[in-house]
């Protein structure tokens, strides 16, 4: 069997222009334009290139884009007086700090200070007690998009048996608890794990969060299953720079019924599923219809 590729980066474009649509619809019937705020602290490289990414496609959806950018010394009391001003901020609907923080900075501590409402990362407690608990919550955006390849690939994901491999709080953790609120049989499998194959080969639908390149072959794989690899591995080949996922994907692909590749796979629906995110807290601030698809 040679496998569907689920290409993320068209899929993350379909959500993107959903997202603009509703946007330019808010403005004309509303007069509201949902605003998302980005915190960045230090000058971490990755970060920066993120938080512009980030504020580029904001701005291209029609929201409006708000940077703070804070040098690698802020104090915590600065830090979190800026995140009281945004969260008390009416234009601001969504409130993203850039992780990782500095060191000397409290991530707990400063995460749980945005309003749960206005976390479009979806890291607050309140946010992770509500959505393991079933209820109407911010998603994490990762695992959000995942979801939503997942559903457009099967329709219906009931009954399916699934392995999560990483039970970070980011991904693993939420990503179980999606697939399960969609009535999936769900595993959750981590470095503790015994007999990591055989676990995976029992599952229809495998998701590798673990951040080792490759680690998982073809032979891993159940034939037919679908494999959604988030993984983002930067490695040496052949004298270049590579982007690689969890998944050996060339074997893995013989074998599974769909897969998505690194890069261009979950990649770009996390930017996608935070933009959504945005426009479904500012939704739900104006007491208006959330949009169709865009949430859990
Ligand atoms: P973490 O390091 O927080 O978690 C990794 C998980 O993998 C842990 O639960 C760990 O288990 C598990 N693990 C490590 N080694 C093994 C092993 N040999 N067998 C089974 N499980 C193992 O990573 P994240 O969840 O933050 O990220 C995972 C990957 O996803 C990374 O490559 C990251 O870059 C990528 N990522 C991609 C995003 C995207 O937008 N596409 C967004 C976020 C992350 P244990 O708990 O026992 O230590």
């Amino acid at each position: 069997m040679v496998a569907q590729v689920i290409d993320g980066k068209a899929f993350a474009a379909k959500v993107r222009a959903q997202v603009a649509n509703q946007v330019a619809k808010l403005k004309e019937e509303n007069g509201i334009t949902p605003g998302l705020a980005v915190v960045l602290v230090g000058e971490d490289p990755a970060s920066q290139v993120y938080v512009r990414s980030k504020g580029k496609m904001t701005v291209e959806v029609g929201m409006n884009s708000y940077e703070h950018k804070l040098d690698a010394e802020t104090s915590e009391d600065d830090l979190l007086a800026l995140i009281d001003k945004l969260n008390n901020d009416p234009a601001v609907h969504g409130i993203l700090v850039q992780l990782p923080l500095p060191k000397h900075l409290n991530e707990d501590l400063v995460i749980n200070s945005i309003d749960p409402a206005k976390d479009v990362d979806g890291f607050h407690i309140s946010n992770v007690g509500l959505l393991g608990t079933g209820q109407k919550s911010m998603v994490p955006c990762t695992p959000l998009g995942c979801l939503m390849m997942l559903r457009d690939h099967h329709g219906s994901l009931s009954g399916m048996d699934a392995v999560v491999i990483g039970r970070s709080n980011i991904v693993g953790k939420p990503m179980a608890q999606l697939l399960l609120g969609d009535s999936c049989t769900v595993t959750i499998a981590h470095s503790r794990t015994k007999d990591l194959p055989d676990v995976v080969r029992r599952a229809d639908i495998v998701v590798a969060a673990v951040g080792r390149p490759e680690m998982v072959p073809g032979d891993w794989i159940k034939e037919g299953a679908t494999v959604i690899d988030v993984g983002i591995n930067r490695i040496e080949r052949d004298g270049k720079n590579k982007l690689v996922g969890d998944v050996d994907y060339a074997s893995a692909a013989e074998r599974a019924g769909a897969i998505t590749p690194v890069p261009g796979g979950v990649g770009p629906m996390t930017i996608a599923c935070l933009l959504a995110n945005t426009l479904t807290a500012c939704c739900r601030a104006n007491d208006l219809p959330e949009p169709e698809g865009l949430t859990a």
